[in-house]
């Protein structure tokens, strides 16, 4: 009889949501988020490696959909990746994910993972790794506004990784803010729920905007936003989605992941299309500077770019094989005599 089991070679790990959490429980979620920043930043530091390309995005009235490929030469990864505003409301996730890593000399894949939970530990590793070269260095309290999926990963980042003591929530819906509460609550971290985004940006040298709506949005105005101030703006991340007045951009330093697609994407969508932004890699690899003075506003104008999911598949890539949780997927076929594929379907039919 035909043996039907597949080899080793075709076999393909795939990290379902239940084996992330025990892969993220098992190694902690803040030490996961650290190891992917640095993982982050090395990647940034060859970031001359790396094919880029804007993401390949899917517009429609409801939301996007998109793909983020990426390669170093050895490795392929890429990302399939939403964004629908309004799911929330109809108990959905905004942003689900997932993603293959592969390698690129036989173009094997070598990995299948969810990355709905690996994108917002990765968002929280991307926004540390540019706020360790940007926040002020003295920065203990971060205000957070918009406290949905992303919220706690973004908040427990900063605590773990830049000493962040005290985070200001708010939201516009009490629930979200009452639910990253309690979320936060045993983390170590000084949790202040505020009524208003003016409340909770008291006192904050570090701000996080994590909203979703698709929209032109004004998050924060320009009187809200003070000398000084690190602003980390998460949630505007599509066309015709942004979440700051244009007024702060203009008086802000602004460090972007890729321009191209970020002049796209991202806040600065709303300046002109030769409007001065540097590039984050540029300033890790010490070719240009990122804060320079204690009263200069720098903002982190996120919109999640591709190197980052490759870092985040990489690791998680290591960490499944080492802690075993995983399962193999038999996804690749895989004839004894690699041109006999039409044998090996019709052998399994007597099978
Ligand atoms: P979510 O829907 O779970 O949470 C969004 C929260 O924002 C909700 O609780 C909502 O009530 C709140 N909100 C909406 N309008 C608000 C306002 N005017 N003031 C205060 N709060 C408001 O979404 P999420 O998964 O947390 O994602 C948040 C945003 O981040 C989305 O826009 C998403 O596309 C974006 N995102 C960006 C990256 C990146 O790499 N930059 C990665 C992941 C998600």
């Amino acid at each position: 009889m035909t043996d039907l089991t597949p080899s080793k070679m075709a076999m393909v790990p795939f990290v379902s949501v239940h084996d992330m959490m025990r892969i993220v429980n098992a190694d902690g979620v803040a030490q996961t988020i650290a190891a992917i920043a640095d993982r982050i930043e090395a990647d940034f530091l060859r970031w001359e490696d790396f094919d880029k390309t804007p993401r390949v995005a899917a517009h429609s009235d409801e939301g996007v959909i998109e793909l983020m490929p990426t390669s170093d030469g050895e490795r392929y990864g890429f990302k399939y990746v939403n964004g629908h505003p309004a799911n929330m409301g109809r108990g959905f996730q905004t942003v689900t994910a997932f993603g293959v890593l592969a390698r690129v000399d036989n173009g094997y894949p070598i990995l299948l993972s969810e990355m709905t939970v690996l994108t917002a530990l990765r968002t929280a590793a991307a926004s540390v790794v540019a706020a360790r070269h940007l926040a002020p260095k003295d920065a203990t309290v971060m205000a957070m506004i918009g406290n949905g999926a992303q919220c706690e990963f973004q908040a427990l980042a900063f605590h773990h990784v830049l000493g962040i003591e005290e985070v200001r929530l708010y939201d516009i819906d009490p629930d979200a803010t009452a639910k990253a509460a309690r979320n936060l609550a045993s983390t170590g971290l000084r949790v202040t729920s505020c009524a208003t985004a003016e409340e909770a940006i008291a006192g904050a040298q570090i701000i996080t905007t994590c909203t979703a709506d698709k929209k032109q949005a004004t998050i924060l105005t320009d009187n809200m936003v003070g000398a000084g101030v690190h602003l980390n703006a998460i949630g505007g991340d599509c066309p015709g989605k942004t979440e700051l007045h244009r007024d702060i951009l203009l008086r802000s330093d602004i460090f972007v992941e890729f321009p191209p697609q970020t002049r796209v994407e991202g806040e600065i969508q709303q300046l002109d299309a030769d409007h001065p932004v540097t590039e984050l890699w540029r300033v890790i690899a010490g070719k240009d500077a990122g804060r320079t003075s204690d009263s200069q506003i720098t903002l982190f104008d996120s919109v999640g770019f591709a190197t980052e999911d490759f870092s985040a598949l990489c690791h998680i890539h290591d960490a499944a094989l080492r802690t075993g949780f995983h399962v193999d997927l038999d996804m690749l076929a895989d004839p004894d005599d690699p041109r006999d594929l039409f044998g090996m379907v019709n052998r399994a039919s007597g099978a």
